[in-house]
């Protein structure tokens, strides 16, 4: 299966780290999951994931980390399991 990794890493403290998980559903693997993918950074962006709680910036396009205020840091990854 096809799971798509949205890894976000706070600069000030690497035990601040999240990562987000999506297993794509097999009818999903070609049109991508992209509404729940989207659901989830959003649930990131208005801080309902309890740890990033700012709003996001020009600087910090997914906000700072809701821990120490540092900057955070998102790479995307599609990861065969
Ligand atoms: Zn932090």
């Amino acid at each position: 299966m096809t799971e798509i990794r949205l890894v976000v890493r706070c600069e000030s403290n690497p035990m601040h780290a999240k990562i987000l998980r999506i297993l794509l559903k097999e009818e999903e693997k070609n049109g991508i999951a992209v509404r729940r993918l989207f659901r989830l950074i959003g649930d990131v962006l208005e801080g309902s994931s309890m740890i990033y709680i700012h709003a996001p910036s020009d600087k910090s396009p997914i906000g700072f980390c809701g821990l120490c205020r540092g900057k955070l840091k998102c790479t995307v990854q599609k990861v065969e399991v």
